[in-house]
């Protein structure tokens, strides 16, 4: 029998996340020493210095398992945000705790929504996961949270919901996410993927976490964006205890590694490097944006670390030509987004860099060349 007839079919329907190019392998394929990535949203002024230290600790233990109850993490989570350590998940990143929401609820048939275009992961994850994948179109690059509504019906059991969203940078609000909330049906899940909420300012912008005992939601973050820990993978989700004891028990048992709980929890604590990262990001989205709007450029205003920006029919060689020049970017054909690249925020430098060879490229292409 073919190898092709012992697969499940879901997994040849999918086509795998392509996440953005590393450092590495751009230096060795185009042979250049200089090159930086604006591709992945992550931290660009690196981990916190705390962090640091503790993960130098913590190397000395790795012939041991990790705590699997991450006890220290979560107690210092659950301290923080006013919650009890049981209503609290850690994961090997949050796309881990994507994954295990859907594994928790789905069952084969159950309608998931999500809207498009948006964090490409829910939709794959859902497609695996046998579930009937409902897509709700943003609306001026916003969640239509009215729309997804009306999308509700017998058969959904979850929503995903990114605020903010990526690959957009925009948000939802209060308003919108209460009365979103407080209208559904009580079969109905909500996902809250907080990945960047760390970076937004607006007043308008919910504390999902107050509404956990309302509805049946689950809030996810992660130590990958603002606390510049994306290569160690680790996030956390927060929801009702039973909620919580459900997902806990289907977890892999060591699933967070020894390192990652440690780092988490002294970055957690450094307030100043949250602070500094947000200093460097509005700074730097400040300065894209005004470079951005004197070329007459579009980008969608972003409460995140990182912009959508249409650049018209040629991005795949405008991303070709910065990729060159050692500046990674994301090409967003993937998403559905075929005119635009999205950039992540990064220091001033870098953000300089960008700039001056998006204008290269722009005017080169402009002229043929
Ligand atoms: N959600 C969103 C909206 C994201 O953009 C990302 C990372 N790109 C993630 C979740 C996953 O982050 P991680 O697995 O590193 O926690």
């Amino acid at each position: 029998m073919s190898m092709k007839k012992l697969i499940r079919p879901v997994v040849t329907q999918i086509t795998p996340y392509t996440p953005g190019k590393p450092i590495e392998e751009v230096k060795r394929e185009l042979g250049i020493k200089d090159v930086f990535k604006m591709a992945s949203n992550e931290n660009a002024l690196g981990p916190s210095p705390r962090a640091l230290a503790a993960m130098k600790r913590a190397i000395k233990d790795v012939h041991r398992y990790p705590d699997g109850s991450c006890f220290y993490l979560k107690r210092a989570l659950a301290r923080k945000y006013d919650l009890s350590p049981e209503q609290c998940i850690i994961g090997n990143g949050s796309d881990e705790l994507i994954v295990l929401a859907l594994r928790t609820f789905i069952n084969p048939g159950d309608e998931v929504i999500i809207a498009s275009p948006t964090f490409l992961v829910y939709r794959l994850a859902a497609i695996l996961a046998d579930a009937k994948v409902i897509t709700v179109p943003l609306r001026a690059f916003r969640y239509d949270l009215v729309a997804m509504r009306e999308r509700v019906g017998p058969k959904t059991k979850m929503v995903f919901i990114a605020n903010p969203d990526n690959p957009t940078g925009t948000y939802v609000t209060r308003e919108e996410v209460e009365w979103f909330i407080y209208s559904l049906p009580k079969h109905v899940i909500v996902f809250f993927d907080e990945a960047y909420c760390e970076y937004v300012r607006a007043k308008d912008y919910p504390d999902t976490l107050k509404y956990l005992g309302r509805g049946n939601s689950i809030v996810s973050r992660t130590f990958s964006k603002v606390y510049g820990l994306a290569g160690l993978r680790i996030g956390w989700a927060a929801a009702t205890r039973e909620v919580a004891g459900y997902l806990n028990q289907l977890r892999e048992p060591f699933n967070v590694n020894l390192v990652a709980q440690k780092a988490a929890e002294a970055a957690l604590g450094d307030r100043a490097h949250v602070l500094r990262t947000r200093a460097m990001n509005e700074a730097g989205l400040r300065y894209l944006s005004h470079g951005l709007r004197e070329d007459g450029v579009f980008y969608v205003p972003s409460v995140t670390n990182f912009l959508l920006i249409n650049v018209g029919p040629q991005s795949q060689q405008l991303y070709q030509r910065l990729m060159a020049k050692g500046v990674i970017v994301r090409e967003m054909s993937g998403w559905g987004l075929k005119n635009f690249i999205r950039v992540t925020i990064g220091t001033m430098r870098e953000n300089q860099r960008f700039l001056k060879q998006f204008r290269l490229a722009r005017a080169a292409l402009a002229k043929g060349a």
